[in-house]
């Protein structure tokens, strides 16, 4: 058998065969003939007119440890439709690459699984390659028809170089939480652009959007699709209980120093201002104040007997700190309610409550609850919850971990519809 019938056989290269095998210090070159005369702009216009033509290398899947290039003629042409001369497209690679489409795709489904340094010396390729590699699959993969049949979606920031930076995310809550959009910044206008992506027609469709409690997706979403039923997600609704006990920690924390050091001063232990360096706390509570975070905090199926007895001292000294708890998890039942008719109910006896409460964050919590009272009730009616969304700032920090996306928005943005827009990449010996 000649080589290049071998070649043939083996690489079987859509569109081309093997002319030629020449076998050199960087590694197997493999010239291409093409079949096709025609020549196909990337927009899908065809001619045989040719404007010009030169040689072009590809990096094609590693023989081995033998690297293999493809080399063939690419020509030039002046598109009618484009109105402008562009490079023809060929079979085995996409626009503008210089890696077939088989290597693109291998890097591809590797990045969704690996780091990028392990890639890097996995392919023989550079960290930039990879990166444009995965902006290429995904520009060619993402097909506009996903945001076609979208009914429920889900909207959410998430932060990354440190929290210095922001991106919008959409999530289709019928397709398993799969991000369907993302998009630089945490403005209205940033949502807009999605709503404008969807178009009227799609827009329209939209029965239910989850979002935080905050303006700014509120302001868009009131604007580009006022059927859609708005959800507050139960995630920030809770975040801000958690908020709120933090503060109220503080409050509390400041008014027993304060009433510990009047006491003290009153017994005349103690002169005003500073206590010297070295002196032990004036009253325990203070420091008890101080250390119940967890317990305040965690959910008090997972609290640990240390923590459960802080929760047990606070009750038992009447602190406020106690009714901070009650009224966190108070408001955490109405996710919790077996019976979804008592959960109007509940939430108005929630609010009465934490408006009496004379807990400064827990009244201004309750002030904002009230105000998105509709918002919140729809949440729990249709079942909405920005989980997934919320699983998204993990998987983001792990996408940093692994070495991708903080050169820029749009590599960061290409990794999150890799990794969690529900795109399968089919492997070349998958296929
Ligand atoms: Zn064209």
């Amino acid at each position: 058998m000649r080589a290049t019938t071998a070649f043939n056989k083996m690489l079987a290269i859509p569109g081309a065969h093997v002319a030629a095998v020449t076998f050199t210090a960087e590694g197997v070159v493999v010239d291409l003939a093409r079949r096709a005369k025609r020549l196909r702009c990337p927009c899908g216009w065809s001619t045989r007119a040719l404007y010009d033509r030169s040689t072009r290398s590809w990096r094609g899947l590693d023989l081995g440890a033998t690297k293999l290039i493809l080399r063939a003629e690419i020509r030039r042409l002046s598109c009618r439709r484009c109105g402008r001369v562009r490079t023809e497209d060929v079979p085995w690679a996409r626009p503008g690459a210089r890696f077939t489409r088989d290597f693109e795709d291998v890097v591809a489904w590797l990045a969704q699984r690996m780091d990028k340094t392990a890639i890097t010396r996995l392919l023989r390729c550079s960290w930039e390659a990879v990166a444009k590699i995965v902006g290429r699959v995904v520009a060619d993969q993402l097909h506009d028809s996903r945001l076609d049949e979208v009914y429920r979606i889900g909207v959410d920031e998430v932060s990354y170089r440190k929290g210095h930076r922001y991106l919008t995310v959409v999530a289709d809550h019928d397709r398993d939480g799969a991000v369907i959009w993302a998009g630089e910044g945490k403005k209205a206008a940033t949502l807009e652009q999605f709503y404008d992506q969807l178009g009227e027609t799609r827009t329209a469709q939209l029965q239910a959007v989850s979002m935080d409690l905050g303006a700014a997706f509120k302001k868009a979403t009131d604007t580009r699709a006022p059927q859609a039923r708005q959800c507050a997600d139960p995630f920030h609704v809770i975040a801000l209980a958690n908020e709120a006990i933090n503060k109220a920690r503080r409050w509390s924390w400041n008014l027993e120093r304060d009433k510990a050091r009047a006491a003290a001063i009153e017994a005349g232990t103690k002169r005003r201002g500073r206590p010297p360096a070295g002196t032990p706390a004036p009253r325990d509570q203070a420091r008890w104040v101080k250390h119940s975070r967890w317990a305040l905090l965690k959910d008090p199926d997972a609290l640990e007997p240390k923590q459960l007895e802080v929760l047990h001292e606070l009750r038992r000294s009447g602190s406020v700190l106690y009714r901070c708890w009650q009224l966190k998890e108070g408001l955490r039942d109405l996710y919790r309610l077996p019976d979804p008719t008592d959960v109007p109910m509940h939430l108005d006896w929630w609010l009465a409550w934490a408006c009496r409460s004379r807990i400064p964050a827990f009244v201004t919590l309750s002030k904002t609850v009230r105000t998105n009272r509709d918002r919140v009730l729809a949440a729990i009616e249709l079942g909405l919850s920005n989980s997934k969304l919320e699983g998204l700032n993990s998987k983001i920090r792990l996408i940093n971990h692994r070495g991708y996306g903080h050169h820029s928005a749009a590599a960061l943005i290409a990794m999150i519809y890799l990794c969690c827009g529900g795109l399968t990449i089919a492997l070349p010996m998958e296929r």
